[in-house]
């Protein structure tokens, strides 16, 4: 069955419901009163019944291991990445994302890239896929309590605010960010982001990833030994060009990592 209609559903959605399930969100967790009781909703349709966990990077790309974790870059904290799940309704998780999902997986495995490359329908998907996590990132960017910084005396009172506040410091940036993300996902044409999308092969047995919310995605999946790196809004004359800004940051995230400061 073709994926297309799915695609148009969750573009509809995008549309439709961001405004209020955005609304709600940024109320309940930044601009609104700490202590009010939030009513639980799908982070993305806005449904309050028959929620669901829905994983922020999927359980088959870090292959279900529970001691796989990223630190935040705010607080240096470490998240296990079976834990990080945002809430999301029981169709939008197993009818839209889940089929995304699915066919992402699809291809990854598919594809080998010593015979053949990816389809330009197939390099969309990919590209859909990883503005699917940025907004879920963000979102459990939002939702979830600074707690306190590693190196740092326990603050009480920085406890209440969220991750995504304590990195950007501003209610703007943070709404703005939020909002570019979820209209990334309910854009149709995706023509000038194509050559920000570098897909690679990797013999690196372990899975990694790194992500700057609403700038770059790097994910390494050993399990299918590819790796993915995608600008979120940059645009790019060239793939070559768009090559060598990825492998920048890619070498100086690796040389950060050792020396303990990695970027999530
Ligand atoms: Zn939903």
């Amino acid at each position: 069955m073709s994926i297309e209609p799915k695609l148009l559903e969750i573009r509809k959605i995008a549309r439709e419901r961001g405004k209020y399930v955005m609304g709600k969100l940024f109320d309940d967790y930044l601009t609104g009163y700490f202590d009010k009781i939030r009513i639980p909703s799908c982070s993305f349709c806005g449904a309050e019944e028959n929620l669901t966990k829905e994983h922020i990077i999927p359980k088959w790309v870090f292959e279900s291991n529970p001691k796989t974790s990223f630190k935040s870059d705010v607080n240096q904290l470490d998240q296990s990445y079976i834990k990080a799940t945002i809430p999301l309704c029981g169709k939008c998780n197993s009818e839209l994302f889940n089929a995304i999902e699915r066919e992402v997986q699809k291809i990854i495995s598919e594809v080998d890239l010593k015979k053949r490359y990816y389809s330009p329908e197939e390099w969309l998907i990919i590209i859909r896929w990883l503005e699917i996590i940025d907004f879920k990132f963000q979102v459990w960017d939002l939702r979830t309590d600074f707690k306190r910084h590693k190196k740092a005396e326990f603050i009480p009172f920085l406890s209440i605010f969220s991750i995504a506040f304590m990195r950007d410091g501003s209610v703007r940036t943070v709404t703005t960010k939020a909002r570019m993300a979820r209209k990334r996902i309910a854009t149709k044409d995706k023509t000038k982001n194509i050559s920000s999308l570098i897909v690679g092969t990797t013999k690196n047995k372990s899975f990694n990833y790194f992500h700057t919310s609403n700038e770059f995605i790097f994910l390494e999946i050993p399990l299918h030994n590819k790796c993915f790196f995608y600008f979120y809004h940059r645009e790019f004359k060239s793939d070559t060009q768009a090559k060598r800004a990825a492998m920048k940051i890619i070498k100086s995230a690796f040389s950060d990592d050792k020396s303990e400061n990695p970027t999530t």
